[in-house]
C-alpha cells in the first residue's frame, strides 16, 4: 500500500513475513521522484507489530542506512570535502595572502612538556614553530566558533524536529528557489526536509571533529597548512549556520527573504516600566518562542513585555513583532543593572558568565535553558511549574535551569507577573547626586583607564562628577562596551565603580534610548541576484558590505552606523546581521531618520539588509555564491573551488566586522576568505593574532589567468588583502573600496570604483592615495571628474597605459577554454 504523507512524500505500508515472523511496518522514503533520486537509502521503519515464535514487539522504530538526495544537476569534484580537499586552493590564495602573525605571547603552555619559549625562532618541546602556534590558536578559535554555531544548529533542529516533524518542508520564500547555497556548494544535499538538515549536521560534526584533532600536541606543524584548516572551519560554519535559519525560517515562519520586513523597536527605552518584563539572552529562538505562545495563548501580549539582548532577540522579532530588543551584547550588564528585567532566561553564546551575580543585585531570578550554560543552577526540568515558581517567588531559589522549553516558557512568565510587583524595577545604578558624592574620592591615578580595553578618559571625567559636572561620563556610554573591568577587584584603591558611574550618569537617557531596526528578513531573493548580479560582477555597483559582528567597539557604537551610512549614500549594497545590525538601527542621519526607515531592505544599490541574527551571516556568504550560480550559470553542486575562484575575482564584496569579539567571529570570516572575500577588523581584531596581507609591491603575486587564452595577466591587487586591521573608523572606510575592486571590473566599474576610493581618501586624509596608479588600466579607467587631478598624480610616478583588455579571470588552468598551460 502506498500513499501520500502529509508533507507530500511516498509513505510505504506492508505487511511480511520473514522466517515464521509477521512484521507489520511503514517507511517512509522521502522520495518525490521528479525531483530527486536515491543515490543511497536511508529508511525510517517503524514496526507497529512484530510476532514470531519467540518474540512479540510493538512501536519498534529502526533507522536503516541514508539518503542522500540528488538533484538535477551534476556533482563537481569535492563532495561533502575533507580536510585537505581544498588545501590547493586554500595554498593559493594564502600565497597572494600571507599571514602576518600578531604574537599576544611568545609562549605555549598546551600540552606538559611545556610551557615553552617560541620567541626569536624558537621551537617548542614537540618542535612546533611560533608561526604554527599562531596559526594553531587560530584554528583553535574558529574550530570553537564553528563548533558553537553547529551545535546551536543541532539543538535548534532536534527541537524543531520535535515540533514540526522530520518531514517538514523547507519554504523559504516563493523567489527563493535556490533555499541552501553553502549546502548545496559544500555537501551536494539539496535539502527538502528538516530531516535533510541533519545529515547535513552529521557531516559538519564530523568536519569538526578532524579541525580539533589537528590542534593536538604532535599532530599539524606547518602554519600555512594550519591556516588551511582554518579556512576549511570557516566553510563548515556557514554550512551550519545556513542549516540553522533555513530550520527555523520554515518551521516558524520568520520572513522570507522580505526586503520589508517589519521595523521593529529597539533600545532600552522601548520597555514600559510600568509592566512586568522578561528579558531574553543569547542565541537559541527556542525557548522565546515558547514564551511567545503562552503569552498569545493566555492573552498578555501586552501586559508583559519580551524584550531581548544578542541574537536571540533578532530571532524573537522575527517570530514576534511586538517583542523588543534592548540592544547588543554591550548592553547586556546595563540593562540588568537598569533593573528593566522582572525574570531572565538566557540559553546560549555571549551571555554574561556572572549573569546570576548581576541578576542577584537586582533581585531578577534566571531561567537558564540550555544544557551549554547551566550557569550553576539546579536542574528544575522535571519539577512541576508550580514548585519551581513557588521556590522562586519564595526566595528559596534564585534561579532554575529548565530544559524544556515550553515549562520554562509557562515559569518565565508566571514568573514575571509574580516579581513584578515584589521588585518595582529594582535598580543597581546610583543617581546623579550619589555619583557625583562618590566621585569626590577620586585619586586621579588613572588605573580604571589602564584596564579600560578602550582607554576611555575615565579619571579626567570622574574628577568632573566630582565637581559636579557629569557630562564627561555621559559622553563615555556610547563608547564603554560594559566589559566592567575598570571594576574588577584591586583596580580601584578608592572602590569606585567607574563603570557604573557611566551608568549612573546616562540613567536617564536611558530611559529614552528608543530605536527602530528592520527585523531579519533572511535570504537574498533569486529574482535580486538576477536583477543585481550583471552590475555587481561589472562593478557598476560599486560594492557589497557584510557590515557584521559583535559590539567590541574601540569608540562608540555610533561609528558602525556612520560607516554605514556613507556607503548607503554612495550605492554601494550593505547588508548586516547580529550585533552589527542593531547597532545599525541605533544610529540616526542628519535628518533624524533611523538607518532602517531612510533606506530600503531591497538588495540593490543603496540598499540596507538585515538578514537577521549570527546564523543569517549564511546569506551574505550565499548571495556571493547565488551570483556565481544564477547569475554566471556557473555549476554549483559540489563545486567549491570553481565558485570561490568565481566570487574572488568577480565579485566585489567585502565583510566589516568593526566590534568582532567572538571565536564565531572568527569562523565567520574565516568562511569568508575561502571563498576569497576579503574582511576588515577594527583594532581589537589584531587580537585575532593574525592578519593575511597582500603585498601590492610584488607584482607576481596579482597574476591572474584569462580563462579565454590562458595567459598570465597582471591584475593589480584586486584586492589587496584577505584580512586586515583598521585603526579608525576613517581608515576602514577607505580601505573598503579598496577592497571592492576585482580584477573584472570593466572600465566604467573601475571608474566607479576609484573615484569612491580616491574621493574618500581625500575626505578623510586630504591627499590622493599614493597607491592609485596600480588601480588604473587604461585612461579609460579614469573617474571623468577627477581626470585632471588624477592624470596629474599618474604623472609623477612609472604609470604606464595598458592595452585595455580586461581579463576573463581565474586562479585555476582547469578553466582555460583553450588550453593554454598556464601553470
Ligand atoms: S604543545 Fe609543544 S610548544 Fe606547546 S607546551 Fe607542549 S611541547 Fe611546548
Ligand atoms: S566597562 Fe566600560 S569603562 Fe569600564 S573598562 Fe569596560 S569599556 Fe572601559
Ligand atoms: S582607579 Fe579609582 S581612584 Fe584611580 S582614577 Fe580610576 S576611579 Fe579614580
Amino acid at each position: 500500500m502506498k500513499k501520500k504523507s502529509s508533507a507530500g512524500y511516498d509513505v510505504f505500508f506492508a505487511i511480511t513475513r520473514y522466517n515464521n515472523i509477521k512484521i507489520a511496518y511503514s517507511h517512509d522514503l522521502y522520495v518525490q521522484p521528479d525531483e530527486r533520486k536515491i543515490l543511497q537509502m536511508k529508511a525510517r521503519v517503524k514496526i507497529d507489530e512484530l510476532i514470531g515464535d519467540d518474540i512479540r514487539a510493538h512501536g519498534v522504530e529502526l533507522d536503516i542506512g541514508r539518503i542522500i538526495r540528488g538533484w538535477e544537476e551534476r556533482p563537481g569534484p569535492t563532495r561533502m570535502p575533507g580536510i585537505g580537499d581544498l588545501r590547493e586552493w586554500d595554498h593559493k590564495l594564502l600565497k597572494k595572502y600571507p599571514p602576518h602573525y600578531l604574537p599576544f605571547c611568545d609562549l605555549c603552555c598546551l600540552c606538559t612538556m611545556g610551557k615553552c619559549d617560541l620567541s626569536r625562532g624558537k621551537r617548542g618541546a614537540c618542535g612546533i614553530d611560533m608561526a604554527a602556534q599562531q596559526s594553531r590558536i587560530v584554528l583553535l578559535s574558529a574550530s570553537i566558533g564553528t563548533a558553537t554555531h553547529t551545535g546551536h544548529a543541532r539543538h535548534l533542529l532536534e527541537r524543531l524536529i520535535e515540533t514540526s516533524g522530520r518531514d517538514h518542508h523547507l519554504d523559504i520564500g516563493a523567489s527563493v528557489n535556490l533555499e541552501a547555497p553553502n549546502i548545496r556548494l559544500v555537501t551536494g544535499i539539496k535539502p527538502i526536509t528538516l530531516g535533510d538538515l541533519e545529515d547535513v549536521l552529521d557531516y559538519c560534526e564530523k568536519e569538526i571533529t578532524q579541525l580539533l584533532a589537528c590542534c593536538h600536541t604532535g599532530q599539524e606543524g606547518n602554519n600555512i597548512d594550519f591556516e588551511s584548516k582554518v579556512f576549511h572551519a570557516g566553510m563548515i560554519d556557514h554550512v551550519a549556520m545556513e542549516a540553522a535559519d533555513i530550520a527555523q525560517i520554515s518551521s516558524l515562519n520568520f520572513p522570507k527573504g522580505d526586503p520589508e520586513a517589519a521595523l521593529v523597536d529597539i533600545g532600552i527605552g522601548c520597555l514600559d516600566p510600568g509592566k512586568p518584563s522578561i528579558l531574553v539572552i543569547g542565541h537559541n529562538v527556542a525557548p522565546s518562542v515558547e514564551i511567545t505562545d503562552y503569552m498569545r495563548d493566555h492573552g498578555l501580549e501586552d501586559a508583559i513585555d519580551l524584550a531581548g539582548i544578542c541574537c536571540t532577540a533578532l530571532d524573537l522579532t522575527r517570530y514576534n513583532n511586538q517583542a523588543k530588543i534592548v540592544g547588543p551584547l554591550s548592553h547586556q550588564i546595563r540593562f540588568i543593572r537598569y533593573g528593566g528585567a522582572d525574570v531572565i532566561v538566557i540559553d546560549e553564546q555571549c551571555v554574561r558568565t556572572d549573569v546570576v551575580i548581576e541578576a542577584e543585585k537586582v533581585h531578577a531570578p534566571v531561567i537558564a535553558t540550555s544544557c551549554k550554560n547551566f550557569q550553576g543552577l539546579p536542574d528544575r526540568t522535571r519539577d512541576t511549574v508550580d514548585s519551581i515558581v513557588g521556590d522562586i517567588i519564595s526566595g528559596k531559589s534564585t534561579g532554575a535551569a529548565i530544559l524544556d522549553p515550553v515549562k520554562a516558557g509557562e515559569v518565565a512568565v508566571r514568573l514575571a507577573t509574580a516579581m513584578f510587583p515584589k521588585r518595582r524595577k529594582f535598580r543597581a545604578i546610583p543617581d546623579e547626586a550619589t555619583v557625583a558624592a562618590a566621585a569626590k574620592v577620586c585619586g586621579g591615578c588613572e588605573n580604571c583607564r589602564r584596564v579600560c580595553p578602550n582607554d576611555l578618559p575615565l579619571s579626567e571625567a570622574i574628577a568632573a562628577a566630582g565637581k559636579g559636572n557629569l557630562s564627561l561620563l555621559g559622553e563615555l556610554y556610547e563608547s564603554c562596551i560594559g566589559c566592567t573591568r575598570c571594576e574588577a577587584e584591586g583596580v580601584c584603591a578608592k572602590g569606585l565603580m567607574p563603570h557604573t558611574m557611566i551608568l549612573g550618569a546616562s540613567r536617564i537617557r536611558m530611559g529614552k534610548e528608543k530605536f527602530r531596526v528592520r527585523c531579519g528578513r533572511g535570504p537574498i531573493q533569486d529574482t535580486e541576484i538576477r536583477a543585481v548580479g550583471g552590475p555587481i560582477v561589472m562593478g557598476e555597483v560599486p560594492g557589497v558590505l557584510g557590515m557584521v559582528g559583535c559590539s567590541n567597539n574601540p569608540g562608540s557604537w555610533k561609528d558602525v552606523g556612520f560607516i554605514a551610512e556613507e556607503f548607503l549614500k554612495r550605492r554601494y549594497i550593505v547588508t548586516t546581521s547580529g550585533c552589527a545590525a542593531m547597532q545599525l538601527g541605533m544610529y540616526t542621519t542628519e535628518d533624524g531618520q533611523g538607518l532602517y526607515e531612510a533606506y530600503p531592505g531591497t538588495f540593490d544599490a543603496g540598499g540596507l539588509v538585515n538578514c537577521g541574527s549570527c546564523v543569517s551571516n549564511a546569506h551574505i556568504s550565499g548571495a556571493a555564491i547565488k551570483i556565481a550560480s544564477i547569475f554566471a550559470r556557473r555549476q554549483l553542486n559540489s563545486n567549491y573551488e570553481e565558485i570561490a575562484d568565481y566570487v574572488h575575482n568577480r565579485v566585489g564584496a567585502v565583510g566589516i566586522a568593526w566590534g568582532a569579539m567572538s571565536q564565531k567571529a572568527s569562523s565567520i570570516a574565516a568562511g569568508f576568505w575561502r571563498l576569497g572575500i576579503p574582511v576588515i577588523v577594527g583594532p581589537h581584531g589584531a587580537k585575532y593574532r593574525r592578519m593575511l596581507l597582500g603585498r601590492k609591491d610584488h607584482t607576481e603575486d596579482w597574476e591572474v589567468i584569462d580563462a579565454r587564452t590562458g595567459e598570465r595577466v597582471y591584475a593589480a591587487p584586486t584586492p589587496e588583502h584577505l584580512f586586515a586591521v583598521a585603526e579608525t573608523r576613517e581608515e576602514a572606510m577607505v580601505l573598503i573600496p579598496k577592497l571592492c575592486m576585482r580584477p573584472s571590473d570593466t572600465t566604467k566599474g573601475r571608474s566607479i570604483k576609484l573615484n569612491h576610493y580616491v574621493d574618500l581618501h581625500r575626505k578623510f586624509f586630504g591627499v590622493m592615495p599614493d597607491d592609485m596608479h596600480l588601480f588604473v588600466r587604461t585612461t579609460a579607467d579614469i573617474p571623468v571628474a577627477m581626470k585632471d587631478d588624477i592624470q596629474k598624480a599618474l604623472r609623477q610616478t612609472d604609470w604606464k597605459e595598458g592595452d585595455g583588455r580586461i581579463p576573463d579571470p581565474t586562479l585555476l588552468p582547469r578553466l582555460v577554454r583553450r588550453g593554454g598551460g598556464a601553470e
